[in-house]
C-alpha cells in the first residue's frame, strides 16, 4: 500500500526538549474536537457508543462506583450494584433522586459491568423523550476497537487478519464521528450491525491479541481525499460489490475478485421459504395475493448479485431493490442478493453465495490471505485498491 502522507495537513515546528517536534493541524481533526496533533505527542479520540436504547432501568457494578450528573461538579461516590432508573425529572439511584438529563457513572477500575457486558471508560446515561434510558458507552477509540474486533470477528484469527479488520473500523469509526447523522447528535456510533458490532471488554485472554493488533496499528486510517468510506462484511462469495449498487451512494469504492474466501462456511447457501411464508413477509410492503406466480431476480450487468427482484402473484406484480428484499426476508437468512430463485409448486429456493452486503473488506478472505502469509497492509491494499494507509496519531 501506498503510505504517502494523502491528507492536508499545515505544519509548524514546535520546540521540543532539545529537538523540533512537528506540530501538524489537521482541519478534519479539528472537527473531531482534538484541537492539534503531534506524531510524538499522543492525543487519542474520544468516540461514544450507544450500548443500549430504550430501557426503563440498568444495574451497573463497579470497583468503586461514581456518579456526576451535568451540573455537579465532582463525581460522588455510589454503592455497586446500582440500579439506575429514569423518573420524570431525571434519574434515581437507590432512594437518591438526580434531577437532570444526563448522568455520568464510572469507576476507580476504569470497567463497568452491565448483565453479561463488561466496558471501558465512563457509561453516560441520558433520559430519553419516552421517558426511557439511553446509554452509552464513552472510551478513547483505542479502547473501542480492542472491545469491537470481538464482536466482527473472532479475536482467534490471525493477527494480520485482524490488524486489517482493526485499521478498517478505526477509519469506519472516524468518518462516522465526523460525518454524524442528524437522528444521532449524542453519539456516534450504533453497537449493532447498523454500524459496527461492538459488545464492550470482554477482559478475557484474548483481549491481549487484540490489543497488540490495536497497539500495532495505533492511529492508522485509510484515506482518499477524505476518510474512506470503508465497509467490510462476513464472506463475499468470490467477488466484492461496489457502494452504488448496494446503496445507491457515490461513494468510492472497488469491486474485486476474491479467490480467497472460497472455504467460507457461507460460500454457497441455500434458503426454503414456502410461498405463505414470503407472501406474510411482503404483505406490509403491499403485496397481495394468495399464490405467487413467479420471482424474476435481474442481476446487475457487471455484477453476479441481483439488482431487482420482481414478486408476481395471483393479484399484482411488486418491484423491489434486491437489498430492500433482503432486508424484509432478513439478513441472516438471505445471506447475500448473489442468488437464483426458483419457485416450484411446494416451496420457493433461493441459492446463492456469500454472506453480507459484499462492500469492501470480506472478513473470510482477509483470514485465508494472513494464513497465507500477506501481511494487513497487503490485505487492506487488496480490499481497498485506491485507499492510502495514513497514520493520524
Ligand atoms: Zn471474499
Amino acid at each position: 500500500m501506498n503510505e504517502h502522507p494523502a491528507l492536508p495537513v499545515q505544519m509548524k515546528g514546535v520546540r521540543g526538549e532539545g529537538a523540533t517536534k512537528w506540530r501538524v493541524v489537521h482541519p478534519d481533526i479539528m472537527k473531531l474536537g482534538v484541537r492539534s496533533f503531534c506524531f510524538s505527542l499522543l492525543i487519542i479520540p474520544t468516540i461514544r457508543v450507544a450500548v443500549l436504547k430504550d430501557i426503563p432501568q440498568v444495574t451497573i457494578q463497579g470497583d468503586k462506583l461514581w456518579a456526576k450528573t451535568q451540573s455537579q461538579e465532582f463525581p460522588e461516590e455510589i454503592e455497586s450494584p446500582a440500579k439506575i432508573q429514569s423518573t420524570p425529572h431525571g434519574f434515581k439511584i437507590g432512594n437518591i433522586l438526580y434531577q437532570d438529563s444526563t448522568l455520568q457513572i464510572g469507576s476507580e477500575e476504569e470497567v463497568l459491568q452491565v448483565g453479561e457486558k463488561k466496558f471501558k471508560g465512563e457509561l453516560e446515561i441520558q433520559r430519553t423523550a419516552r421517558n426511557k434510558l439511553l446509554i452509552l458507552n464513552q472510551l478513547p477509540m483505542e479502547d473501542y476497537l480492542v472491545g469491537l474486533v470481538h464482536g466482527e470477528i473472532a479475536a482467534s484469527w490471525p493477527i494480520e487478519a485482524i490488524k486489517a479488520q482493526v485499521v478498517a473500523a478505526r477509519t469506519y469509526a472516524m468518518r462516522q464521528q465526523k460525518e454524524q447523522s442528524p437522528g444521532k447528535q449524542n453519539y456516534d456510533l450504533e453497537s449493532n450491525t447498523d454500524d459496527q458490532v461492538y459488545i464492550g471488554s470482554l477482559g478475557k485472554t484474548e483481549d491481549r491479541i487484540v490489543e497488540q493488533a490495536v497497539k500495532a496499528t495505533e492511529g492508522e486510517i485509510l484515506w482518499h481525499s477524505g476518510f474512506y468510506p470503508v465497509y467490510f462484511h462476513s464472506c463475499c462469495g468470490g467477488e466484492t460489490e461496489t457502494v452504488e449498487r448496494v446503496w445507491g451512494k457515490k461513494e468510492i469504492s472497488s469491486s474485486i475478485v476474491d479467490k480467497f474466501c472460497e472455504q467460507c462456511p457461507y460460500s454457497s447457501w441455500e434458503l426454503h421459504l414456502s410461498a405463505r411464508e414470503l407472501l406474510d413477509l411482503l404483505k406490509s410492503h403491499g403485496l397481495e395475493g394468495r399464490r405467487i406466480k413467479s420471482i424474476a431476480a435481474e442481476k446487475y450487468e457487471t455484477s453476479p448479485r441481483n439488482a431487482i427482484i420482481i414478486i408476481e402473484t395471483d393479484q399484482m406484480s411488486l418491484f423491489l431493490g434486491a437489498t430492500e428484499f433482503r432486508r424484509i426476508v432478513g439478513y441472516k437468512d438471505l445471506k447475500s442478493t448473489w442468488f437464483d430463485v426458483q419457485v416450484t409448486p411446494r416451496e420457493i429456493i433461493f441459492k446463492g453465495k456469500g454472506f453480507g452486503h459484499g462492500v469492501g473488506l470480506c472478513q473470510w478472505g482477509a483470514k485465508e490471505m494472513a494464513q497465507a502469509g500477506k501481511n494487513y497492509k497487503e490485505i487492506l491494499e487488496f480490499y481497498y485498491p485506491r485507499a492510502v494507509l495514513h497514520k493520524v496519531y
